[in-house]
């Protein structure tokens, strides 16, 4: 796996990366037979993706989850797949990162909602 590297280093932002890392690795350890810090090619793609909007995110440490977002930068095809990501590592999460998805949950998640910033990217594909 290649990790998230994050210009801002904040913890919040770290922590933010780390999430995202342990749900892609959960389930494409499930779903594809990967192992260890391995990664199949698609879900290297899209950590990696994930990775660059959240290095982009506009509202850095004062994010709330993406799923609350009023901005939602992911592409339509990329939001689904993460959503499928964390329908999937979401509820296991708390077994084996009890401290990141506790954060993730309580913490981060219950953040009021910021301003929106930017434009809000269509749902529709193209
Ligand atoms: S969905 Fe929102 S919170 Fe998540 S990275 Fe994009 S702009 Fe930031
Ligand atoms: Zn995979």
């Amino acid at each position: 796996m290649e990790r998230i590297e994050l210009k801002n280093q904040h913890i919040r932002m770290t922590r933010e990366a780390r999430t995202i890392e342990a749900m892609v690795l959960i389930y494409c350890h499930d779903k594809h037979g990967t192992r260890g810090e391995s990664l199949c090619a698609e879900c290297q793609s899209l950590l990696t993706y994930a990775g660059a909007r959240l290095d982009k995110c506009p509202y850095q440490e004062g994010k709330t989850t993406c799923v609350k977002c009023p901005t939602h930068c992911y592409k339509p095809d990329k939001r689904a797949a993460v959503r499928e990501v964390m329908r999937y590592a979401g509820p296991r999460m708390m077994f084996r990162h009890p401290y990141l998805a506790i954060m993730h949950l309580l913490v981060d998640g219950r953040r009021e909602q910021p301003e929106r910033v930017g434009k809000k990217v269509r749902e529709t594909t193209s």
